[in-house]
């Protein structure tokens, strides 16, 4: 994706404007299969939940995480040339239910197309004993989330030490446990923490089985790091560890899977906004445009995830402030960019913005969410 065809697309159809590249996303999913070739990726929805890019993963040969029973249908409704009479194994191939807490009504629902559900405690196993009987269930285990970006151990995972007691527990209520999965943290940077899982969970699966169940699937979760910078080490140097990992420790015939999210979608969109307002505050040039952090911009709330600014203009670059078009004093999105002096209706673009970004977009203060584009569907 280039400076000239985001500049024609904001020509074409304004801003703010979210263009994102299939090609990328398609160039993304290969290179994950090309350096985890025993794993299957099971796109986490909720980084951008888009339907053209759900079709595009799903061309490409992908499945799908969900979270909830509205990503669990629209999935549903995006990949549905069910193979007559293979409905429950197609279902397990292509979606993970991957949300350890799950409303009644939700289990009620999935009940029916017999899913891959996670669970972390005993309530949630009672839970789905009544609920969705028909479930297969995945253990999810807590793990080391060490200098990850966004941190996840604290809410979900269960303790490694009550871990075969939970197997043995759904077991002993009717349930198979298919697999344990877990997280180590979004933008995991620290590929110790994979090492460590997948340690713990090869210990859980002997211990299971020393206790007579046979666990078939190992799930590895997300966290794979999206390169925003050259700070973070490419994937291939990932995947040789955790191939590594994999051979020593598990059988040939372990199913493995995966729920990369941010890794396949954030270097697939960026954001172009133009500069609504102009004005220096303390000695600092400020610009206002016309996006948010309740728009696309929500990942510097939500995602701790910084974004940068690039313009079309060339020249002396001075330290500006970058401020959303919502009156909301929180609504900052840099207080410290590098700009060349801008005017008013110049357009600035942020790269890297496909992941945790306009998928948490509200409309706020009257503002609607920005229009997206697809290049190379
Ligand atoms: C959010 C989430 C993911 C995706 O995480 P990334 O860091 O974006 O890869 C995967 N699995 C589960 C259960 C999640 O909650």
């Amino acid at each position: 994706m280039t400076a000239r065809q985001l500049r024609s697309a904001a020509r074409e159809h304004g801003t703010p404007l979210v263009v994102i590249d299939h090609e990328v996303i398609r160039g993304n999913y290969a290179a994950f299969r090309k350096h985890l070739p025993r794993v299957q990726a099971y796109y986490a929805v909720k980084a951008n939940p888009d339907p053209e890019i759900i079709r595009t993963l799903y061309q490409a040969g992908a499945s799908f995480d969900v979270a909830s029973l509205p990503e669990f249908m629209m999935v549903y409704e995006n990949i549905r040339h069910l193979p007559a009479g293979q409905q429950q194994e197609f279902i397990w191939d292509k979606i993970v239910y991957a949300n350890p807490i799950k409303p009644k009504e939700t289990l009620r629902e999935l009940d029916r197309y017999k899913p891959l559900v996670t669970y972390d405690n005993l309530s949630e196993l009672r839970k789905i004993r009544e609920y969705a009987p028909n479930a297969g269930v995945m253990l999810r285990l807590k793990v080391p989330n060490t200098g990850s970006v966004v941190e996840l151990s604290s809410k979900f995972g269960c303790h490694p030490g009550e871990a075969v007691d939970l197997i043995c527990q759904a077991f002993q209520m009717g349930l198979v446990v298919e697999g344990v999965s877990f997280h180590v943290g979004s933008q995991c940077t620290n590929f110790d923490n994979f090492v460590q899982a997948l340690n713990m969970s090869a210990a859980v699966l002997a211990e299971a089985g020393s206790r007579g169940h046979e666990i078939k699937i190992l799930d590895i979760g997300g966290g794979f790091p999206a390169r925003y910078d050259r700070h973070v080490q490419p994937f291939g140097a990932l995947a040789r560890r955790i191939n590594a990992e994999i051979n020593r420790l598990f059988p040939r015939d372990m199913e493995i899977l995966a729920e990369p999210g941010r890794f396949l979608v954030a270097t697939a969109a960026a954001a172009v906004s133009r500069v609504i307002g102009k004005a220096v505050r303390d000695g600092k040039t400020c610009y206002y445009i016309d996006d948010s952090v309740y728009h696309t911009f929500s990942g510097i709330i939500f995602d701790h995830c910084p974004y940068h600014f690039k313009t079309f203009r060339r020249g002396r670059t001075e330290i500006s402030a970058v401020f959303g078009q919502t009156c909301d004093g929180l609504d900052t999105i840099s207080h410290a960019e590098e700009l060349p002096e801008l005017e008013i209706e110049d357009l600035v673009y942020s790269e890297n913005i496909g992941a945790y970004s306009n998928a948490s977009s509200t409309w706020f203060n009257g503002f609607p969410p920005a229009k997206v584009v697809h290049l190379n569907r």
